[in-house]
């Protein structure tokens, strides 16, 4: 009780291959779970299906009271606008926007005025240190300030879950502690729950539970204990 976003008997197969076979997962607002495992595993596609990317061929995810599985595809878009965040590590910027227009994009399309929504983008880029290159366009700047900008966008709409797929995995020590304590204050202050997918000790440091996946089951670690 008192999941945010779960997932149960997740299902999914490309042609021959198994990425998910029977996969059960959930997390609480204010938690921070790190999805760990081999390459191929099923990682990201249980992210993916949790986020509503990815249909599961069998299974249901359920958030906030709602079946995220029996949505049209419409509805399920407009929820993952409206409550969820993405950092993926080519984090997918609009190459003709510049940065302070890409942070400001979630905000634009949910009615901010432009005015309004460049100044809250401007705060989040300047969270991530990166506000030099507000005027750049995402072609012009490297890899590790694309991965910045792109937390920025994520973070600026104040999304209810956040999924991140190694959300360190272009930046340095410094930036990835960056990154790590303002996805952990979204999670201690604003109550996000946060999944994320990573290699980086490091980073499945910064969780509260680590779920292995392993042939496309997950199994908390808590629960082996
Ligand atoms: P992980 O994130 O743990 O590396 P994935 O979820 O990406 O694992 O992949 C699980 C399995 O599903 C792998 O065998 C992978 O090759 C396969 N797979 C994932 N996505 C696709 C896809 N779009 N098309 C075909 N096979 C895929
Ligand atoms: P390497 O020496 O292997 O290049 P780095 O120190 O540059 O290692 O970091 C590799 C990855 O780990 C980067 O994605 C970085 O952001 C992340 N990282 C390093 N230290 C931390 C930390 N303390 N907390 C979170 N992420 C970290």
């Amino acid at each position: 009780a008192g999941s945010l976003l779960a997932g149960t008997g997740l299902r999914k197969a490309y042609g021959p291959t198994t990425a998910l076979d029977g996969a059960e997962f959930s997390v609480h607002p204010g938690e921070i779970v790190a999805l760990m495992g081999p390459s191929g595993s099923g990682k990201s596609t249980l992210l993916h299906c949790l986020a509503g990317i990815v249909r599961p061929d069998a299974g249901f995810v359920g958030y906030d009271g709602q079946d995220l599985t029996g949505m049209s595809d419409a509805e399920r878009s407009a929820l993952r606008r409206t409550d969820f965040g993405f950092v993926f590590q080519f984090g997918q910027l609009v190459p003709e926007l510049t940065c302070v227009e890409n942070v400001a994009l979630p905000l634009r399309l949910s009615g901010v005025r432009r005015r309004a929504a460049e100044d809250r983008a401007l705060e989040w880029l300047e969270r991530l240190k990166v506000e030099d290159v507000r005027t750049r366009r995402p072609g012009e700047i490297s890899g590790g300030q694309q991965q910045r900008v792109a937390v920025a966008r994520a973070l600026v709409t104040r999304p209810r879950v956040i999924f991140a797929d190694e959300p360190t995995g272009a930046l340095d020590s410094l930036n990835g502690e960056l990154v790590m304590d303002l996805l952990s204050d979204a999670a201690r202050k604003a109550h996000a729950a946060v999944v994320l997918v990573t290699h980086d000790v490091r980073v499945a440091a910064y969780s509260d539970r680590e779920v292995v996946v392993r042939d496309g089951r997950a199994t908390d670690m808590a629960g082996a204990i």
